[in-house]
């Protein structure tokens, strides 16, 4: 049987430990897994594009167990009431082949997006950052607040979102958290002063939701949003004043922001950075930018935090046929037979 994780399951666990903790919880295990990146399998996500959107399958493997996402990209989702990002995925023993777990990722997307960003934030902002303006109040935002809080103890965003009942909403999930919020005028208005500055916009465009004087000397960009071809969220200028940190370079140069610079373009790993193998911020006012776009080993590590986690009764699946003489898949139809008349 496999063990299998909804989303009711997945927000007893969130709700149980509350979203910070989890949220730290999970940046251990995503730090832990960028600080061994050399024994991961990696390969760019591979992605089936429509004119209105993505569906991408995201495989990773430590030689031990193996994990895969599904995952989809439809910014025009929510006109017709559907989220915007959509998930699930799998862990599984390299030894057998065998599923292990099946878990929803829509939720758990956003934590591990989340997570990573704060862990790369927590690299490189500087240590004194207590400020950030959050563009985009849609699906990920509270999630990135939080995860900011938990990890920088950030505690004043500015937000902004061309959808004020988006505004609206992350107003009302944040009341009472401890974070004190200002309603900006535009994203500019937004990274006006703060220390971090977060897009996670969802437009298939190329998008300039920045320009270059909008960012001031010293800022961590944390840049969610833009993560297809086609789907960017910064000002090229941007990224050309900055020292720009990636995920897996193969991947970003397709997906991220650096899709809009040439190929050659210096960006650093942040695994490098998080196990001392590359400098992160060099001063104070340098502009660093984290260009996320999402890698495979993220989802990886949040499944084994998710299967690490479980306890008390698991939901199963009857995913893998149990067999007395594993040869013999073709008898499970008489035996089937035999329950029936029965
Ligand atoms: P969502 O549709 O729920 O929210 C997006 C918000 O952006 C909406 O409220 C929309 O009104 C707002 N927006 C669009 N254009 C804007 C603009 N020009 N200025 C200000 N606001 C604008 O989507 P979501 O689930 O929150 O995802 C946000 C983005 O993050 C998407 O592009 C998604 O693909 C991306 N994403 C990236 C990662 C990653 O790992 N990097 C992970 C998950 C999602």
């Amino acid at each position: 049987m496999v063990v299998f994780v909804g989303v009711n399951e997945l927000l007893s666990m969130v709700r149980a430990r509350g979203p910070e903790t989890f949220i730290s919880g999970l940046v251990d295990y995503v730090e832990h897994d960028f600080r061994r990146w050399t024994a991961f399998d990696k390969t760019p996500r591979i992605a089936s594009h429509s004119d209105i959107g993505v569906i991408e399958l995201m495989p990773t493997s430590d030689g031990k167990l193996y994990g895969f996402k599904f995952v989809n990209g439809h910014p025009i989702n929510p006109k017709t009431g559907r989220l915007t990002v959509t998930a699930f995925g799998a862990l599984a023993d390299v030894k057998t082949g065998y599923p292990m777990l099946i878990s929803e990722m829509t939720l758990l997307t956003a934590l591990r997006t989340a997570a990573t960003s704060a862990m790369a934030a927590r690299a490189l902002a500087r240590p004194d950052s207590r400020t950030m303006g959050l563009v985009g109040n849609g699906s990920q935002s509270e999630f990135q607040a939080h995860a900011f809080k938990a990890l920088l103890g950030i505690d004043r965003i500015a937000i902004f979102d061309i959808d004020p009942a988006a505004m609206d909403k992350f107003e009302a999930n944040m009341a009472g958290s401890g974070i004190s919020i200002r309603r900006a005028k535009s994203a500019a208005d937004a990274a006006d002063g703060a220390d971090i500055v977060t897009t996670v916009t969802a437009d298939k465009t190329n998008a300039t939701i920045l320009r270059d004087g909008d960012v001031g000397p010293g800022t961590h960009l944390n840049a969610v949003g833009g993560d297809c071809p086609g789907k960017t969220e910064l000002d090229a200028a941007i990224l050309e004043n900055a020292s720009v940190f990636v995920e897996y370079t193969e991947q970003s140069r397709i997906e991220g922001e650096i899709q809009q610079m040439d190929k050659d373009f210096a960006v650093t790993e942040l695994w490098k950075v998080l196990s001392g193998k590359a400098k992160g911020r060099t001063s104070r006012d340098e502009i660093t930018v984290f260009d996320s776009v999402g890698f495979a080993i993220e989802d990886f590590s949040a499944l084994r935090y998710l299967h690490d986690s479980l306890s008390g009764k698991r939901r199963t699946l009857d995913l893998i046929p149990d067999l007395d003489n594993p040869k013999n898949l073709f008898g499970l139809l008489s035996i089937e037979k035999a329950t029936l008349v029965a």
